[in-house]
C-alpha cells in the first residue's frame, strides 16, 4: 500500500486540497473558493472537503502538508494570507491535527512549496541555486540555496512580492508602499489598466487578450508589470548572486504576451550587473497549478 498525504494549497482566491501519493501523483482534488465566505464558513468548507478526501483513502494518512500564501507563523501553526483578509493568525495546523489525529502536519509558504516541487521533479531539477516565483493573484517566492530549500529565520524567506520598488507610491495591502505585487500581479495589472481607461474586463486573461489584439493601454500595463517583476527578480538575485530563476503561476501561464516582456526586461536589467550579465537564465515552471500541492506533499514524505 502506498503512502498518502493530504496536501492543502492556500492561495489568494481559493484553496486546493488533494490526496498525493508517494509517487507524487495527485489522486483526488477538491477546490474551495474564498469569495463570499466568512472565516468560520471558509474553515467549514475546507474541513468537509478534507474529510471527504481522507475518507476515500484505503490506508492511514501519513501526514498533512500545507503550502500557504504568506505571511505564515510556523511556530504557532497559523496563517495570515495577505489576500484572504478573513484569516488572520488562523490556527490551521492545530485544527487539522485535532481533526485527523495526526502529528505530522507541515506548514510552509506556498511559493516555497512550489519551489521545492520544481526542484525535485520540475524545471529546477539539478540546479544548485535558484529563485522560484509564483506570479498570480499575488506574487510569492522560494529559494533553493546549496541544493536545499532556504527557509529563513521565521520560514518566510523570499517574500519577494512585498519588496518595495517605489517607496513613495500608494500603500499595499501588506502595509508597505510600492510593492512588486502592486504592479505585477494579475489583478494589479488589470486595475492599473482600468485607471488609464481600459474597459475590457475584470480578469488578467481579458487584459492579455486585449494586448494581443493591439490595445495600447493593455500593452502598456502588461509592460509595466513585466518591468516591476524584473526589478524585483533582479533585486533578489543580485543580493544572493544566483543565476537561475523559475517563474510559474497563472499570469505566467497566460503565455507570450507577458513572458516576452518579462524575459526582455530581466535580460536588460541583468546586463547592467557585471556578474549576472549573460548568465542569468529565466525558465518557465513545469508543474502547472499543482506545483504547490506536490511541494507540500514532498515536505511530508521527505523525498
Ligand atoms: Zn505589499
Amino acid at each position: 500500500v502506498r503512502k498518502k498525504v493530504l496536501s492543502i494549497d492556500i492561495g489568494a482566491t481559493k484553496l486546493a486540497l488533494a490526496i498525493v501519493n508517494e509517487s507524487l501523483s495527485i489522486e483526488r482534488k477538491e477546490v474551495v473558493k474564498v469569495s463570499g465566505l466568512n472565516s468560520e464558513q471558509l474553515w467549514s468548507e475546507v474541513r468537509s472537503k478534507a474529510i471527504k478526501l481522507v475518507d476515500g483513502i484505503e490506508t492511514a494518512l501519513l501526514g498533512i502538508g500545507i503550502g500557504s500564501a504568506g505571511p505564515i507563523n510556523v511556530l504557532h501553526g497559523t496563517v495570515s494570507p495577505v489576500n484572504i483578509q478573513i484569516w488572520r493568525e488562523f490556527p490551521i495546523v492545530q485544527l487539522l491535527k485535532d481533526l485527523f489525529e495526526v502529528e505530522n502536519v507541515k506548514l510552509e509558504g506556498d511559493a516555497i512549496a512550489f519551489t521545492r516541487a520544481e526542484h525535485v521533479i520540475g524545471a529546477g531539477k539539478g540546479l544548485e541555486n535558484f529563485l522560484g516565483m509564483v506570479v498570480s493573484t499575488g506574487i510569492g517566492g522560494g529559494l533553493i540555496l546549496n541544493n536545499r530549500v532556504f527557509y529563513g529565520e521565521s520560514e518566510n524567506a523570499s517574500f519577494v512580492g512585498h519588496q518595495s520598488i517605489n517607496f513613495d507610491a500608494e500603500v499595499c495591502t501588506c502595509g508597505r508602499s510600492g510593492c512588486v505585487e502592486m504592479y505585477a500581479s494579475g489583478p494589479s495589472m488589470v486595475a492599473n489598466a482600468k485607471k488609464k481607461g481600459w474597459i475590457g474586463g475584470e480578469r488578467f486573461e481579458d487584459l492579455a487578450k486585449s494586448a494581443e489584439r493591439g490595445d495600447l493601454v493593455a500593452i502598456e500595463s502588461i509592460e509595466e508589470g513585466a518591468r516591476a517583476l524584473s526589478v524585483g527578480v533582479l533585486n533578489t538575485v543580485t543580493g544572493l548572486d544566483i543565476h537561475n530563476v523559475i517563474l510559474g503561476g497563472g499570469v505566467i501561464q497566460a503565455g507570450e504576451i507577458f513572458w516576452k516582456p518579462v524575459e526582455m526586461n530581466i535580460e536588460r536589467e541583468a546586463s547592467k550587473v557585471g556578474f549576472l550579465k549573460g548568465r542569468l537564465k529565466v525558465r518557465e515552471a513545469h508543474l502547472g497549478q499543482n506545483a504547490g500541492l506536490i511541494g507540500a506533499a514532498i515536505s511530508v514524505l521527505q523525498l
